[in-house]
């Protein structure tokens, strides 16, 4: 099966093309390899809603089958902020920095710093039919400053259950172990090849 990656963010992408790497018959396409871009609003209020409206969106614009994530963390001492809103946190121009530091800033002085990043991977096929959507999650807690130099977003601060390091700091290989994306792909093959 031949899948395009709806993602503009390199960072999902290079995670993506090695978590579905050796998966029998896929073949992975991107949206910068075939030119496309579409600009899709993720203005729905659950990682789900936007994961399928990203797929759905794509599949609609370019006649292939589409998997979209819709991804994010929630800190449970801002109620689950960031969530769904995790990429514009610190506001319309917002960067991994800026969020990082934003977070840094609203944490400062709490010491009940537990986290999880979550992700729901939403496959469509070219008529936006959903053909599976696989969640998975990363429990961990908030550091008390940014370290590492891998991955994206949030990584510099995160560190999963049972580690001492920033998923920046542990790199690619560990983080594509014990991610929610790793999660939920590693349920998205399975049902994938139920289909088959
Ligand atoms: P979206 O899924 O494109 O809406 O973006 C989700 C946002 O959540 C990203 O821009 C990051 O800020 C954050 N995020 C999602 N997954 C990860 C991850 O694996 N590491 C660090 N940050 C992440």
């Amino acid at each position: 099966m031949q899948i395009l990656i709806a993602t503009s963010n390199e960072g999902k992408l290079r995670e993506y093309q090695r978590l579905l790497a050796g998966v029998p018959g896929l073949v992975l396409e991107t949206m910068a390899t075939l030119g496309v871009k579409i600009d899709v609003d993720e203005d729905r209020d659950t990682f789900e809603g936007n994961a399928l409206k990203k797929a759905t969106e794509v599949a609609a614009a370019t006649g292939m089958v589409c998997l979209a994530d819709d991804s994010g963390l929630e800190v449970d001492a801002l109620r689950g902020r960031p969530g769904v809103w995790s990429a514009g946190y610190s506001g319309a121009d917002a960067t991994d920095a800026s969020n990082n530091a934003k977070l840094l800033e609203e944490l400062d002085g709490e010491s009940a710093r537990d986290a999880r990043f979550r992700c729901v991977i939403a496959v469509v096929s070219r008529d936006g039919t959903p053909i599976a959507v696989a969640e998975g999650a990363c429990e961990g807690h908030i550091g008390l400053e940014a370290r590492g130099t891998h991955g994206f977003g949030y990584d510099p601060l995160f560190i999963p259950e049972g580690e001492e390091k920033t998923l920046a700091e542990l790199g690619p290989e560990r983080k594509n172990e014990i991610s929610h994306r790793a999660v939920a792909a590693a349920k998205l093959v399975r049902l994938l090849n139920q289909k088959r």
